[in-house]
């Protein structure tokens, strides 16, 4: 049975304060007893201090993105290895927003799934088609693209530790979410690649979270479908209740 995993991306957004109060009041609220996995991913700079608050409780902590490198002369980046440091149990890889506004590519992504999972790191590995490629009939063959090319020479037991996230770009803050036919169209796609690519077993065992405009309104439905198996959420992460209202909507797994 997979447990469903729901992971704040707060972005680059919230201050110092604003990220210690936020994550302050999600550990008053969610108890361990909790049917789901709860993870949160504060921006860089704010990792330790919610490191602090969280320490202690279930609560997992993530960051947006990592460098693939170990150390060195690499200004401005972060090491996997630094995000262990902080406490972090998981790292948000290709996120569209890397993809399509900083020009990340597949190879590179790849290349970051291997430095984390080398290091313990969970990746939360994101696909997704722009809208002109869902109108064009080529969903499937973009998602197919990015899982083969960010996951090239992934073990069938490193697959086991890492997260899918199908994100359709067009659904991401805009409010428009995917229809439950469509989520669970391409959410059986990616499990039967994985099964492909692996074997029936472990395409049972990942973990395949839905994102784009998640809310606590429309979270009931999305994740009681059989292939969706969590939430990655942006805007509705950055607001306790309703990143709990999310939480409180998941049918028990
Ligand atoms: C995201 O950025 O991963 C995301 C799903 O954002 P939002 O929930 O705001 O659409």
């Amino acid at each position: 049975m997979r447990k469903t995993l729901i992971a704040g991306n707060w972005k680059m957004n919230l201050n110092r304060a604003q990220a210690i109060a936020l994550a302050t009041d999600l550990k008053g609220e969610f108890s361990t007893e909790k049917k789901v996995d709860l993870a949160i991913c504060p921006p860089f700079v704010y990792l330790d201090a919610v490191s602090t608050v969280l320490n202690g409780t279930s609560i997992s902590l993530g960051a947006q993105d990592m460098y693939f490198e170990k150390e060195g002369a690499f200004t401005g980046e972060i090491s996997g290895a630094m995000l262990g440091d902080m406490g972090c149990h998981h790292v948000i890889l290709g996120h569209s927003e890397r993809r399509h506004i900083l020009g990340e590519t597949d190879p590179v992504i790849n290349k970051k799934v291997h430095a984390a999972l080398a290091l313990g790191l969970k990746p939360i590995l994101c696909v997704g088609e722009l809208l002109e490629e869902r109108e064009a009939g080529k969903t499937q063959a973009v998602v197919r693209r990015q899982m083969e090319g960010s996951l090239k020479d992934v073990s069938a037991a490193q697959m086991e530790e890492i997260v899918i996230a199908y994100e359709p770009v067009w659904a991401i803050g805009t409010g428009k979410v995917a229809t439950s036919q469509q989520a669970q169209s391409v959410h059986a796609d990616l499990r039967m690649m994985i099964e492909a690519c692996y074997n029936p077993a472990v395409a049972g065992k990942v973990r395949i979270q839905y994102g784009g405009s998640v809310k606590p309104s429309n979270a009931g439905e999305l994740l009681s479908l059989p292939d969706v198996d969590g939430a990655l959420v942006g805007g509705a992460s950055l607001k306790a209740e309703d990143f709990l209202g999310i939480v409180a909507a998941a049918p028990a797994t």
